[in-house]
């Protein structure tokens, strides 16, 4: 199953490590065949190498979008070199044996991240390019495929080993590869043309992403796992930039994009925030007339909790801010920047991960959300939902004060991050309870009740820090049960989506019990 290696072709658009693996070649006594760009870098480095238009007869015309298709490339990559028939046509039409292609496509990710406009993109689709590489790769028999400049030094070290030549095993690992680069090419397109056509959510789409890190576990230890972007610049973990610590795990990319996505909710000049996550869900999110009082706030709603949890702030991370984080183990911290002096007082922690983003992400930004079922996968919107302070409709004789208003809004904004069914207690600017994850409601507000009266104790506050707070319930209560064992945990305004067949029940308890009720007609289920 050894392949020879007599004549290679070498079209890239990355011309990284492209003379180096070429002079390798030369080396080896490998004809070199190449297109416009890659011939010239080439021939400027003094190797000696054949125009693909000199193979051709044509020369590359209309700006490069034909340079190789053409059955002297084409037949010389798909060729069976062990049947008569193709044999015999190479011989009737003059056509030489490709054994190796090498070429890397078009930017088109890198063009789309860039923000070019519709010509652009459009012409930054390659064509030859993954015509080519599916052609060799399907006849991975014979030729070589290289597609990503990471395995030129495979190429290389195979060549080495095999004195010159290929084994089937390594041609069949380079053509899944290729089919994986084209594959996730033209996903890309296809993403980038339902954006254009601004449909975020078009029925008929593929899904592909780029390998960003082979991660060392999954969720538990006995899992392998990997991590691909998507190309989308939107701020957020998969394109902040890691200062120090260990490298993400799994579990802390997860987590640290729940973190980052809930702070987003709260706009930078809007004052500064805190939220502290565990397990994916909030176990503290707070305002703070500073950030360093926003995290402290944030840490006071479930102290055990935040241990070995993950920051996400909403502005840049300062010195006073950072002393405050450092009292306790973190796993990482992510914010839109950080200071010199912030960062001087990380460096000392080394198990601590700074990431910063640059910007924050915009919650009302479109997007996809993805979760596997056995046999395939659920795609919907992203919920980007949002209720405007207009928009809520009063139901109980009593109206929330300001001061109720501007807590059962920030509430509202946790829970749509909390896992359901969630309840979320919330007092002047800050969590004080979170009920996650219940298969009841009524026992997820007791849960952020008991919680509450825990930490309040923990504290040694004289009261539990849920009486005189707000909540919220992501879905409605489809009972008054639940409602009043927020008012016993005492909780005074409540919101919640409404839409329950027994609103009536639900609301005349809430008069009963002098609160203060207002719906959304949102719901933000998240499981
Ligand atoms: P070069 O820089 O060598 O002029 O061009 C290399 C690029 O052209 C590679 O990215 C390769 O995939 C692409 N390419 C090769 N043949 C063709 C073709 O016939 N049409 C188009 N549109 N692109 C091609």
């Amino acid at each position: 199953n050894l392949a020879p290696l007599t004549r290679a072709l070498l079209s890239v658009s990355d011309k990284t490590g492209l003379v180096d693996l070429a002079r390798a070649l030369a080396d080896r006594g490998v004809e070199l065949l190449s297109t416009g760009g890659s011939a010239r870098t080439l021939r400027e480095a003094g190797l000696p190498v054949k125009d693909v238009a000199e193979v051709t007869g044509f020369p590359e015309m209309m700006d490069g979008r034909v340079k190789t298709l053409h059955p002297m490339v084409h037949g010389g990559l798909l060729a069976l070199r062990d049947n008569d028939a193709h044999l015999a046509a190479m011989e009737e039409h003059g056509i030489g044996p490709i054994d190796l292609l090498v070429a890397n496509l078009y930017p088109f990710e890198e063009t789309v991240a860039k923000g070019a406009d519709y010509d652009t993109c459009i012409e930054n689709i390659d064509i030859g390019g993954p015509a080519m590489i599916r052609a060799a790769a399907k006849n991975h028999a014979f030729v070589s495929t290289v597609t990503d400049v990471e395995d030129y030094q495979l190429l290389l070290a195979e060549l080495e080993t095999h004195d010159g030549q290929t084994t089937l095993a390594f041609r069949q690992q380079l053509a899944q590869r290729a089919y994986a680069r084209t594959a996730a090419y033209d996903a890309a397109v296809s993403t980038w043309f339902a954006g254009a056509l601004d449909d975020p959510a078009p029925r008929r789409r593929a899904f592909a992403g780029t390998l960003a890190q082979t991660l060392r576990y999954g969720e538990n230890p006995h899992q392998s796992a990997s991590f691909y972007t998507d190309g989308t610049d939107r701020p957020g973990v998969a394109t902040a930039k890691q200062h120090q610590g260990k490298e993400l795990s799994y579990n802390n990319i997860n987590d640290t994009d729940a973190a980052f996505e809930l702070v987003s909710e709260f706009l930078p000049a809007d004052g500064p925030a805190c939220a502290i996550i565990k397990h994916a869900n909030p176990c503290g999110v707070a305002r703070g007339a500073t950030l360093k009082e926003a995290y402290a706030k944030a840490f006071d709603c479930d102290r055990t909790s935040a241990f070995g949890g993950i920051v996400a702030l909403n502005q840049p991370l300062d010195a006073q801010t950072a002393e405050e984080i450092s009292q306790i183990f973190t796993e990482v911290v992510i914010a839109p920047s950080a200071s010199d002096e912030a960062r001087a007082l990380f460096a000392a922690k080394k198990n601590l991960r700074l990431l910063t983003t640059g910007a924050m992400a915009d919650p009302r930004a479109p997007g996809l959300t993805f979760r596997q079922v056995s046999g395939g996968f659920l795609v919907q919107d992203k919920d980007n939902g949002h209720v405007a302070p207009d928009e809520l409709r009063v139901v109980t004789k009593r109206a929330p004060t300001d001061r109720e208003l501007a807590d059962l809004l920030f509430a509202w904004k946790v829970a749509k991050h909390v896992k359901s069914n969630a309840i979320v207690y919330v007092k002047d600017g800050a969590t004080v309870g979170v009920g996650a994850g219940q298969m009841s409601r009524v026992d997820s507000a007791n849960i952020a009740a008991i919680k509450a009266a825990r930490m309040g104790e923990a504290l040694g506050l004289s009261e539990n820090p849920a009486k005189g707070s707000v909540v919220a319930s992501d879905a409605f209560f489809p009972f008054a049960d639940g409602l009043m064992e927020a008012a016993a945990a005492g909780a005074t305004a409540v919101i919640q989506p409404g839409g329950s067949m027994r609103d009536d029940e639900v609301i005349a308890a809430a008069d009963a019990a002098g609160l203060a009720m207002v719906l959304t007609g949102m719901r933000h289920f998240r499981h």
